[in-house]
């Protein structure tokens, strides 16, 4: 049973990092469902981002693909730029690209690998919602953006440090930049997930003893799937959310309610 509906403004536009993979690709493909023209950011899989894209023109909706590193400020800039040509402006923003944590203890773990974990999963999500502000607020308009962060944004394990000190700036990043623009009608929000069916998890989905033994875990009985999560993002753009700004909305089964059970 539908009870609210989640459209967009006719001229909305969206850019979706890590747009060629799991939670990124299908929210690129909801939205543009939605009608929303979207520009999918992606890293390496040009056929996987051409195909997805593809899968929105041949639904009737607007969408291209862009190489783009999040971790690099020229990259997002032309990624940005590249969305203003096509389709006039960038107003919805989701920062999905990420990398998984390295499962080093710290005291082993390289320099290069903190830095790499820290430049794509903070200081992508800082660049491009930089860009997007900078053109939103001389442009006079409102917006809205979901940095994708993780249930570990909150809930550290051993062998993520990288991962969890890269989340947890993530939540300090979303919090802050909603209340700097509230007053613009800009809203920031952050979602965490816990098990997510997507290629982050290519481990479990590729041993069925492994996806049993983690789903046991989870007080919900299952991992949750991409799309299940491109719902909640969907709504959290849509002006149905519009009074939702500066807050993290968990979307994991009450995984992350198990952290301190058991003694
Ligand atoms: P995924 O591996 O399917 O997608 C991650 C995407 O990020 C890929 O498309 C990859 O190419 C892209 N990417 C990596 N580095 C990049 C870079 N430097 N520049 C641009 N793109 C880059 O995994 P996913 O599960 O869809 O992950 C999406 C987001 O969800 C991530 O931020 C991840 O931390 C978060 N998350 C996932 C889970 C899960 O269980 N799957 C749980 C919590 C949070």
């Amino acid at each position: 049973m539908a009870y609210f509906n989640i459209s967009f403004d006719n001229a909305s536009v969206a850019i979706v990092t890590g747009g060629e993979s799991g939670i990124g690709r299908a929210t690129a493909i909801k939205l543009g469902r939605a009608g929303v023209p979207v520009v999918l950011g992606y890293l390496s899989d040009s056929v996987a981002a051409n195909e997805a894209a593809s899968t929105i023109v041949d639904g009737g909706g607007k969408a291209a693909a862009v190489r783009a590193d999040v971790s690099d400020e020229q990259a997002v800039e032309a990624l940005f730029h590249f969305a203003e040509q096509r389709f006039g402006k960038v107003d919805l923003l989701v920062n999905s690209a990420g990398l998984n944590m390295s499962g080093v203890m710290l005291r082993d773990m390289a320099l290069a690998q903190f830095d790499r974990m820290i430049r794509v999963d903070l200081y992508g999500p800082f660049l491009s919602c930089r860009r997007m502000v900078r053109a939103l607020e001389s442009a006079g308009r409102g917006g809205r953006i979901v940095n994708v962060s993780s249930i570990h944004e909150r809930a550290p394990r051993p062998g993520g440090a990288d991962y969890d000190a890269a989340k947890g700036g993530l939540a300090q990043l979303t919090a802050t930049l909603a209340l700097e623009l509230a007053p613009k009608h800009i809203a920031v929000n952050g979602i965490a997930p816990g098990m997510i069916l997507t290629p982050m998890n290519q481990s479990a989905l590729d041993n069925p003893q492994e996806l049993q033994r983690k789903e046991a875990a989870i007080p919900w009985g299952r991992a949750g799937m991409p799309e299940e999560v491109a719902d909640l993002i969907l709504f959290l753009l849509s002006p149905t959310a519009d009074y939702i700004t500066g807050t993290t909305v968990t979307i994991d089964g009450a995984l992350s309610l198990t952290a301190a059970q058991g003694a």
